[in-house]
């Protein structure tokens, strides 16, 4: 088998009020390839789709400096790690971190689906089988100003979902401290003790001084985890907030590969790493990543908001991880969730079940893709 095509689509749902910037989700970056079988892998990166698809369409340049395009061309796609390692390599001078492991991570997942319809299996059988049918889902809501607005949007997505865990972030969260403190207590007490709660203050904290005073008033409302409560390289702080507070702490969502993961949690001491299968380095790369948090006693809880392809891919990973049992589900009305993915995982009473179909199991609706293409 031969890879014959290497697609990259750019898309974006245009602003209405014509901000230059989009909601979270409102873009996408997707990679088709195609084999002269006739077999199609996608794959999905959240990076920015403009750049993703120029670093594919690109002319090649020096040795290090190569289309990564111009590496899957005529390539055996079942040669995933070879391929991957390829990639690594050839993009160098441009890549190591960043937009050049999106990239990867795109391929790599669209390798690994096609793999597991080449031999008629899903993903996580490749991946050394399933450890479960279902996986527990997490429901995200972003709070408002006003506190009873905010416990109504909670109870609304803990019944939409089927939930009894939800993570809030977002501003006006973040920005002081009595309002983060008045909203998690008012929460708290709205929903009951039996409803995890977790706050993902996103880097929003402005110092290690107040991150620090806002966690101990927080340590008396039991909440599940605190996320990026400082700059996600700032390791000494995280390290330090950790030896402080008895609340969890985790992050990662920005980082990609095994060594910017094996970095931090040596030196940050995470006890939750949260990578997105399509920023991390791909299928390959969260599988490393695992066994490193396995190794380190950190516990994976993956990053997940983006189309039915970040969906599928997270679920197939962490359906064949000892202790993937647990994940975000979007509850974005991009219509890259929504519709792109014909076959999309619906959580269900709060789990996603993990789907049998060969591959990722997704069904692409490319008249989506016709519809949000853009070009700059
Ligand atoms: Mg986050």
């Amino acid at each position: 088998m031969k890879i014959v095509k290497v697609e990259a689509f750019a898309l974006r749902v245009p602003p209405e009020d014509g901000n230059i910037e989009v909601e979270w989700g409102m873009d996408c970056s997707l990679v088709k390839i195609t084999t002269d079988n006739g077999i199609i892998g996608w794959g999905e990166t959240d990076s920015n789709p403009a750049i993703i698809k120029t670093l594919f369409d690109m002319p090649t340049s020096h040795y290090l400096s190569y289309s990564i395009k111009d590496l899957l061309l005529g390539e055996n796609p079942l040669d995933i790690e070879r391929l991957w390692n390829k990639m690594y390599l050839k993009t160098l001078h441009y890549g190591r971190s960043g937009v050049g492991i999106h990239a990867i991570s795109a391929v790599d997942i669209a390798l690994w689906d096609i793999a597991g319809q080449y031999y008629n299996v899903p993903v996580y059988q490749l991946l050394g089988g399933k450890y479960r049918d279902k996986i527990k889902t997490y429901g995200t809501f972003i709070p408002y100003e006003d506190l009873d607005q905010t416990v109504e949007t909670a109870k609304r997505s803990l019944a939409d979902g089927g939930f009894d865990t939800l993570k809030f972030g977002g501003t006006p969260y973040g920005l002081e401290e009595k309002y983060d403190i008045e909203c998690v207590r008012k929460l708290r007490e709205a929903l009951g003790d039996d409803i995890g709660l977790a706050v993902d203050v996103s880097k929003l904290w402005p110092d290690f001084g107040s991150a620090l005073s806002r966690m101990k008033k927080l340590e008396e409302y039991n909440l599940e985890w605190v996320e990026e409560p400082c700059l996600a390289t700032d390791y000494d702080s995280y390290r330090k907030l950790a030896s402080m507070v008895t609340t969890k702490i985790s992050g990662g969502e920005a980082l990609t590969t095994v060594r910017e993961f094996s970095d931090f949690m040596q030196q940050a001491s995470p006890a939750i790493v949260q990578p997105d299968v399509t920023n991390c380095g791909g299928i390959t790369e969260i599988k490393r990543i695992n066994m490193l948090a396995e190794l380190n006693s950190c516990r994976l809880i993956p990053h997940n908001y983006g189309s039915g392809i970040l969906l599928a891919a997270t679920i197939h990973s962490l359906a064949s991880f000892q202790h993937g049992n647990l994940m975000e589900y979007s509850n974005s009305l991009s219509p890259f969730f929504r519709d792109l993915d014909r076959n999309l995982i619906r959580s269900v009473d709060g789990y996603v079940a993990v789907p049998d179909r060969p591959g990722l199991g997704v069904d692409i609706n490319e008249d989506v893709i016709k519809e949000y293409s853009y070009t700059w």
